[in-house]
């Protein structure tokens, strides 16, 4: 009988903008997601689908899975000391209790900076690598959204990374590092990780060329000529630490140099999209304008506008009201507003009651450039306790929520930040999207995949606020290193 394999699981994710107004304590992780040992759920969350994954492959082979603490922080500030510290230490303390282990796998997102640490997945796999030893196999997966160090790559027997952007294949990329970590476990591999800096950072959504065909290509390497996984960071530019910028990750059959040679090639390729990746970018007037034009002209609807910026997936507050100051002074109708962070307005809401009619003051608290707070006669149509929406597999809270309504344009006014993610997020408050000639949606590009599936125009708009959406401009202290578009020629193709 072969002996079974101990396996140590466990997750703790945030996204750091260290530009936000917000700072990020242990009660944002409690009120997005936080499960101790034994509670994850079945479905998968973003970070944590390395739970259900591992349990899957534990009950086809040799593996005891021991399961710690997995948590989860809606992108946000800086995260205080204290917190990263406890989180960081009661991970660790469950790996102790749970060694001798085989095998330790991590869902992190691999952006999260505390106000003493730039590099907090660093130094967790550093200890976790001290802690479990050198025979122990580490795998993790992170958010391409995210910071490669040396720390982590020097640490990691096998990191995978979200290839598309929206991630919609989270689930598939904790499965592929699971599989590769069990063919380590089996000596069928010896894994080998090559690194390439492309020096570059950029919005890189996967919806559209040319990084479509790029994902496509890479994924096809895959699993051919040694080549066992290819990964991108994209970067994450509201992260001012060193090691901010794209990179490429090859993971090869103990191959080092082809490893080198092609992370280098995919990286310089990559480096070749740099400012050709973005959607057309609209100022607020432009977009509410074109798609004026398209609901006067009977064209299909909904129209949907993104705010790209405005974006709590990134960090931010998302209580801008500049493009809903638009829409309520062009007296905008049959339209739906997803969502304004109002903690105190919601629950005003709530006291105040379904079919209640009140003077509200709302949003534009957060930030002095998110625009003026709105105050209107509003009606509140529903409200409902411990809203959610879907992401894929996954279910995204957004806290207690109340649909008012001013004149025919619907808002959700939420308590629990998050991006929107998917047409649910009306649905689910009582607002059927498909009836709507517009909406308007906070995020940069999550929302795409569910939303073409009901609107043939989709439009994204650039709103100024705290996002800083300009690296060749944005005053970073840490980033230090030459990427573009901070330089042009940052590898030295004139020298
Ligand atoms: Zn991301």
């Amino acid at each position: 009988m072969p002996v079974n394999k101990r396996v140590f699981v466990g997750s703790i994710a945030t996204e750091t903008n260290t530009f936000s107004p917000l700072r990020t304590d242990l009660q944002d992780f409690k009120d997005s997601f936080y499960k101790p040992p034994g509670e994850h759920p079945q479905s998968p969350t973003l970070c944590s689908a390395v739970y259900p994954a591992a349990r899957e492959v534990a009950a086809q082979n040799h593996w005891d899975i021991i399961e710690g603490t997995a948590c989860w922080a809606e992108p946000g500030g800086v995260v205080n000391q204290h917190t990263w510290e406890f989180l960081r230490q009661q991970l660790l303390d469950e790996l102790q209790a749970a060694m001798p282990v085989d095998i330790v796998l991590l869902g992190l997102h691999g952006a999260m900076v505390s106000q003493d640490c730039n590099d907090c997945e660093g130094d967790l796999l550093q200890a976790v690598r001290t802690l479990a030893g050198h025979d122990a196999l580490i795998g993790v997966t992170f958010d391409p959204h995210s910071h490669l160090t040396d720390e982590r790559t020097r640490n990691a027997d096998i990191i995978t990374v979200f290839k598309e952007f929206p991630h919609t294949d989270f689930v598939d990329t904790a499965v592929d590092m699971i599989k590769l970590i069990h063919l380590t476990s089996e000596g069928r591999i010896k894994p080998c990780i090559s690194t390439f800096d492309c020096k570059m950072i950029e919005v890189l959504p996967t919806s559209r060329e040319p990084m479509r065909s790029f994902v496509d290509k890479i994924k096809s390497l895959q699993g051919k000529d040694g080549v066992l996984s290819v990964s991108v960071i994209h970067g994450f530019m509201a992260g001012d630490v060193p090691a901010l910028g794209s990179r490429l990750i090859v993971t090869t059959d103990n191959d080092k140099p082809y490893g080198d040679q092609l992370a280098r090639d995919l990286g310089m390729e990559l480096f070749s999209f740099r400012g050709t990746t973005k959607p057309e970018l609209l100022v607020p007037a432009a977009a509410i304008d074109r798609a004026t034009r398209l609901i006067d002209n009977n064209d299909q609807t909904p129209v949907v506008i993104a705010d790209v910026w405005d974006n709590p997936g990134g960090g931010v507050a998302g209580d801008s009201t500049i493009i809903l100051k638009e829409l309520l002074q062009r007296k905008a109708t049959n339209t739906a507003f997803a969502t304004i962070w109002d903690p105190i307005a919601v629950r005003t809401c709530f006291s105040a009651g379904i079919g209640a009619k009140l003077p509200l003051r709302f949003g534009g608290k957060m930030s002095a450039t998110g625009g003026e707070p709105i105050d209107a006669v509003v009606t509140v149509r529903n409200t409902v306790r411990d809203a959610v929406q879907n992401f894929c597999e996954s279910v995204v809270p957004i806290g207690d929520s109340a649909w008012i309504d001013i004149d025919g344009v619907s808002i959700i006014l939420n308590t629990v930040r998050s991006q929107v993610f998917d047409p649910s997020v009306f649905s689910n408050m009582g607002i059927d999207p498909t009836d709507k000639d517009l909406l308007i949606v906070k995020s940069t590009n999550h929302f795409h995949a569910a939303f073409s599936q009901i609107a043939r125009t989709i439009l994204y708009a650039e709103v100024d606020g705290p996002y800083p959406n300009n690296p060749a401009t944005t005053p970073y202290k840490k980033l230090t290193r030459a990427i573009w578009p901070r330089v042009q020629d940052p590898h030295g193709f004139s020298n």
